[in-house]
């Protein structure tokens, strides 16, 4: 019998005809866990066929009801909160306790779609001339495409397509084919939910599945997430076909520790903005900057994270979870190396780690550098690893100069007790999500997810006020009403006063 995942197309999960796949695996045994198979051509083109039908009638639900449908699949979403967390947690790694926030945080943007009616509200200005009123509404697009990252599968395909369908969309997702089996448990709770045939649609696949969506006529906006290069190759070709396009990419996030900060506090919160999901968030703290006498402190950050251990995601004991797959692990190993070579200090070396019971894991331990200078491959490329690297200032402006010069701008913190420091930070810092005292920055989704610089291209964010302009237009109506007995001759001219 096949071990393949299905595809969910025109409301039904069926098997792909595609004599191509790739094994899914557990990152801390590489036990196969199903097979995920690369949609074929007439796969994809009868997806996007079913949307585009879908779409006919979808966009004329009303809009509570289709506000009711994100309310029932938000509460299924809860009540299998756990189930989603495990099987999130035995294809990526996570822990439990991380695969549960994974959801979660998916869980907060269904909630915000459910009040879709307030938030796609236009404006209206009575007499902008005699007897006429003009009135902006927003309207859906049409068919859009979602293409998201390995790290994590519940919260950013739930970044996209709630609230794309809430808007009166209909949606295609094409996951990540690393971990692609909790999408498609999302789709069975957004069935049960009752979703109407069509609305949503996963095809499963790699880059050549990608491309025939950003290449695809049927297909108005693309939201992708995942890495630098593929980034800036789905919005050059998206554009290219005249699609609106989100992408949001890579990062290089620095916490800035002063030396007023609350010391136990900062390194609490160090260890887990670095090492928590071992290093594979996009809003992971790489980079921490030192200034003045706060450098004192980073033998005490050393010891504290030589006991932060990985493990497998049923130990109540692992801080954190295997590399995604032995190819990403390799490629932090590489990063290690090359922090050596380049002479930075390796405070900690987690190169060799090794999880009792499991020796097939993509384990890398917990890695510190000192004395990483701005030209270093290991300050300028995102690693996606528990790897932190640490720098020394003499001044916050010097935090700041270096921060704004580097190429990426998704998050930032600042670690201080002054609120004069705190202020010319937030307000100097050429990046787009800011934390005080706050390691990870991201913001629940009434506001946006707003990366700038090298880790976002386009121009409406994912979700907030934001999102829900990224999947709709505004159409601007100018309406005058004769009574019965008007008169007046044909007018000529524009109205320049
Ligand atoms: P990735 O770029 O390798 O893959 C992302 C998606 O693109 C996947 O669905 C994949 O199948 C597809 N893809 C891969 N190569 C492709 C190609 N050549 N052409 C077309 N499509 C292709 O990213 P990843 O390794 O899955 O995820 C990690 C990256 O995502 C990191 O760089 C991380 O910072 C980034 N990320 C960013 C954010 C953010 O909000 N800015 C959030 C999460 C992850």
């Amino acid at each position: 019998m096949s071990n393949n995942l299905p595809l969910f197309i025109d409301g039904e999960f069926v098997e792909s005809a595609s004599n191509e796949s790739l094994p899914v695996t557990n990152p801390a045994t590489q036990e196969v866990l199903c097979d995920v198979p690369y949609a074929t051509t007439q796969e994809i083109e009868r997806a996007v066929a079913s949307a585009a039908v879908a779409f006919e009638t979808w966009r004329d639900v009303p809009i509570s009801e289709r506000a009711r449908l994100m309310l029932k699949f938000q509460e299924l979403l809860k009540g299998h909160q756990d189930d989603l967390a495990k099987t999130l947690s035995l294809e990526t790694g996570k822990t439990f306790a991380d695969a549960q926030g994974d959801v979660w945080r998916g869980i907060e943007v269904v909630e915000h779609a459910a009040n879709i009616a307030s938030l796609m509200m236009g404006e209206t200005v009575g007499n902008v001339a005699r007897g006429i009123d003009t009135y902006s509404y927003t309207q859906p697009l049409g068919v859009c495409a979602g293409i998201t990252p390995f790290n994590f599968p519940a919260m950013i395909p739930l970044w996209m397509f709630p609230l794309a369908i809430a808007t009166g969309n209909t949606f295609v997702l094409k996951p990540s084919e690393q971990d692609p089996m909790t999408p498609n448990q999302l789709a069975e709770l957004f069935v049960e939910a009752g979703a109407p045939k069509g609305v949503l649609q996963i095809l499963h696949g790699g880059a050549t599945q990608v491309d025939a969506l950003l290449t695809h006529p049927g297909i108005k906006a693309i939201s992708f997430v995942g890495s630098v290069p593929v980034a800036r190759h789905v919005y050059r070709t998206a554009t290219e076909h005249l699609k609106r396009v989100q992408a949001l990419a890579g990062a290089k996030n620095h916490m800035v520790i002063m030396p007023d900060a609350n010391k136990n506090q900062t390194i609490n919160s160090l260890l887990g903005a670095s090492c928590g999901a071992a290093g594979q968030r996009c809003m992971a703290i790489s980079v921490a900057v030192f200034v003045g006498g706060a450098a004192a402190w980073i033998p005490e950050l050393r010891d504290a994270m030589a006991d932060v251990h990985p493990g497998p995601w049923d130990s109540p004991d692992a801080a954190y979870g295997p590399q995604i797959t032995p190819a990403a692990r390799d490629r932090v190993l590489g990063f290690i190396e090359t922090g050596k070579q380049e002479g930075a200090t390796c405070l900690l070396d987690g190169s060799d780690c090794a999880v009792d019971g499991y020796p097939d894991g993509n384990w890398v331990g917990p890695t510190l550098f000192s004395n990483v200078t701005p030209d270093m491959h290991i300050y300028q490329e995102e690693i996606f690893g528990p790897v932190l690297i640490t720098s020394e200032v003499d001044s916050l402006d010097e935090a700041i100069a270096m921060i704004n010069a580097n190429a990426y701008g998704n998050g930032t913190s600042i670690f201080t007790s002054s609120g004069a420091a705190a202020r010319r930070f937030q307000h100097e810092i050429e990046v787009g999500q800011v934390g005080i005292n706050v390691p990870i920055p991201v913001p629940l989704p009434f506001f946006s997810f707003t990366g700038w610089k090298q880790s976002f291209l386009g121009d409406q964010h994912v979700y907030g006020k934001q999102g829900v302009r990224f999947y709709t237009e505004t159409k601007t109506v100018t309406a005058r009403w004769f009574d019965d007995d008007a008169t007046g001759g044909p007018n000529m001219t524009i109205r320049v006063q």
